[in-house]
């Protein structure tokens, strides 16, 4: 690694993970459930669609969590839930006219999606193919925590068509889930990888998080091995966001006991070498999958993108995130339901969207949100053809940015010149940091915060 103490100084800062751009702190309330109605009402015939469903609840809370969820031991409560997002599937789709509507991508993500019940679930997919047309090849995935999972749930998800199961492991060192009061053994999640490959699923993915409090070295490297054992498909590494003033939660554990930003890159840096040298393929920032893997094939060929399921191999048009506090992108704008049960239900109740902000894009905006996500998805820009498609000359439109970027340059992780933008070396730690210089509206978020806004960047 290059002068550590140099890079951390200089881009260890808040900064957003541009799973969307502009980001969150920028939409704005006046963007309702008339703007998200015009904008489905656009979807053409033969577009493309992902679908997301958001399922709130969790039994336990685990303290470094950052999600939208509902703590509950109550697994009645889901029954509600689940017939109110069945209304909203029914909502979305009256706002569709054209036929077909094609479905390449559906994910289930939480909270913890299989908390209902295999019936429950049942019930929504049959009611997914009513209005929509899923596609054969469509991939249908479902996060889950082992601790919550039945076998009948399992043989349900191969009845309903599921080929992914995603996998939130996070540290699988036990110091470090007491810290974060998630008790999932290494056993437990072998064992349930083992079952569903038995059930026929050959694709997984794994969530693994880095900057957990109690995290070391030698647990780290454990969790490593083991997860290698298990040899998921596709996993995402995380740096852990450290915002207490959003999620008082994290305040249960001492500052002290998180690790320091050099431990953190060490970690990911360790992980990257250890995945690297194991078949795997980095992907973006903090993604891998095997190089096999339809993903790694898409890093490739330049077809990757990047949406707020993680990056996909998938270039949807439109995504339609259906339940509580799931957020769509549709016809080039983004909107977000309700963020609580208490608002959410009340608006599917009354017939209407349930929308509650959104951001209408104009032309910069989507300039700069196709820009950003070639930075982040590949590292990687060809200027000349970015040139053709915006019909901008790249040094005429971004000529501050272009000033800002020569700091990366003169630190080795990028190359620049008028033909391409190609991150180097250990620049993928700092895309976050790249394309924070070409957002139009950081300053003016960071200006109206009375809080800090984001987690920090390493
Ligand atoms: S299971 Fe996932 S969503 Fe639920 S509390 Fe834990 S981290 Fe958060």
């Amino acid at each position: 690694m290059k002068n550590i103490n140099h890079l951390l100084k200089k881009y260890d800062v808040p900064g957003p993970r541009y799973t969307s751009y502009p980001t969150v702190p920028a939409w704005v309330g006046d963007v309702g459930a008339a703007d998200y109605s015009t904008s489905l009402k656009s979807i053409l015939s033969g577009d493309k669609l992902s679908l997301y469903f958001h399922l709130p609840f969790c039994e336990n809370l685990c303290h470094f969590c950052g999600c939208m969820q509902v703590i509950t031991k109550d697994h009645s409560r889901s029954a509600e839930y689940v017939q109110k997002l069945i209304h909203e599937i029914n909502l979305i789709a009256a706002q569709i006219p054209q036929k077909p509507r094609l479905v390449s991508q559906i994910h289930f993500g939480g909270g913890t999606p299989n908390f209902i019940k295999p019936a429950e679930l049942t019930l929504i997919m049959q009611v997914i193919r009513q209005h929509f047309d899923v596609l054969p090849d469509a991939e249908i995935a479902i996060e889950m925590h082992p601790r919550t999972s039945t076998r009948e749930f399992c043989e349900n998800l191969a009845t309903l068509g599921f080929n992914r199961i995603s996998l939130g492991l996070q540290d699988l060192d036990p110091k470090v889930q007491k810290l974060i009061n998630r008790n999932q053994t290494y056993e437990m999640t072998r064992d349930m990888v083992e079952s569903l490959r038995l059930l026929g699923f050959n694709s997984f993915n794994f969530d693994l998080v880095y900057g957990l409090p109690g995290q070391s070295y030698e647990g780290w490297m454990d969790t490593l091995g083991k997860v290698l054992k298990m040899k998921p498909n596709r996993m995402a590494i995380y740096s852990y966001a450290h915002v207490p003033w959003v999620r008082p939660v994290q305040r249960t554990f001492e500052d002290s006991d998180l690790p320091t930003p050099e431990m953190k890159i060490n970690f990911f840096e360790t992980a990257l070498q250890f995945f690297s040298s194991n078949g795997y393929q980095l992907i973006g920032m903090d993604h891998f999958a095997l190089h096999d893997d339809e993903l790694a094939i898409a890093l490739k060929e330049g077809t990757i993108h990047r949406n707020f399921m993680g990056y996909s191999t998938r270039s949807d048009a439109h995504q339609i995130g259906m339940g509580v506090s799931a957020i769509s992108y549709v016809g080039g704008n983004y909107f977000q339901n309700a963020k609580d049960l208490k608002s959410y239900y009340p608006k599917i109740d009354q017939d209407t969207l349930a929308t509650h902000r959104g951001y209408i894009l104009n032309a910069d905006d989507a300039l700069r949100r196709d820009l950003i996500t070639q930075i982040m998805c590949r590292g990687y820009v060809d200027i000349k053809a970015f040139e053709q498609k915006w019909k901008i000359k790249f040094k005429d439109y971004f000529p501050e940015a272009l000033l800002n970027l020569a700091n990366f340059q003169e630190d080795n992780l990028l190359k620049l010149d008028a033909n391409e933008f190609k991150v180097i070396d250990e620049g993928s730690l700092f895309l976050r940091n790249m394309a924070m210089v070409f957002d139009a509206h950081l300053e003016g978020i960071r200006a109206k915060a009375k809080n800090p806004t984001f987690s920090r960047t390493i």
